[in-house]
């Protein structure tokens, strides 16, 4: 499979102003900003990124998530809990958005990333427009990810106001936060370009920055 890109027609593309500059530039002449073909170290990191979110989600998911501290004692749930709670308590709404966005979501956004990231290592050029789909879903969930914090707030908002306890988020809040971070982190350092570069391509793409192509 062949097709026109910026590294077949050696040119590249600033990515903050969208002008398109032969290759050997350094930095953009309209805007300023640094001029790279394709992002720099964008596999490294979006593995790096892709897997310490992975290892952030088990204690997210596993150690409490919220504390009700009440006269009966303390009570301590996970995110899990919390949807069984909803679910029992007829608040199936509640259940099912809380669900979708602190389990389902960032399960999601992570099978993606690795999905992409084995369209560019196995070179599967075929799966490349549909990869791109998925990118731009993920990308694009990216901008809402903070939801999932505030379903946690919401969740202990409604809980502390049905029960009249108190209520502490536990450490699987952090561990929560932290692998949303970097999910969005690895998915803005992930290239989509990469999964439509053939072996050609890359192969130019090896030439150090600043060499001008006859
Ligand atoms: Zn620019």
């Amino acid at each position: 499979m062949r097709w026109k890109t910026d590294i077949t027609t050696h040119r590249q593309l600033c990515l903050h102003c969208r002008k398109l500059h032969p290759l050997g530039r350094h930095t953009c002449d309209r805007c300023g900003s640094r001029l790279h073909q394709r992002k720099p170290h964008a596999i490294a990191l979006t593995w790096s990124l892709a897997v310490a979110a992975t290892i952030f989600l088990v204690p997210a998911n596993l150690l409490p998530m919220m504390v009700v501290r009440s006269i009966a004692g303390d009570d301590a749930g996970t995110i899990m809990d919390g949807v069984i709670y909803f679910l029992e308590h007829g608040e199936a709404g509640i259940g099912i958005v809380i669900f979708t966005a602190s389990i389902f979501v960032p399960f999601f956004k992570l099978t993606v990333l690795y999905y992409l990231l084995f369209i560019v290592h196995l070179k599967r050029y075929h799966k490349a427009r549909f990869g791109l789909k998925l990118y731009r879903i993920i990308h694009f969930i990216g901008k809402w990810s903070m939801l999932d914090i505030f379903v946690v707030v919401l969740m202990v908002g409604i809980v502390q106001f049905k029960n009249l306890a108190t209520i502490v988020t536990g450490p699987a809040a952090v561990a929560f936060m932290a692998a949303v971070l970097l999910t969005i982190v690895a998915t803005e350092r992930f290239d989509p370009r990469l999964m439509f570069d053939t072996e050609l391509q890359v192969a130019s793409d090896t030439n150090p920055q600043g060499v001008t192509h006859a």
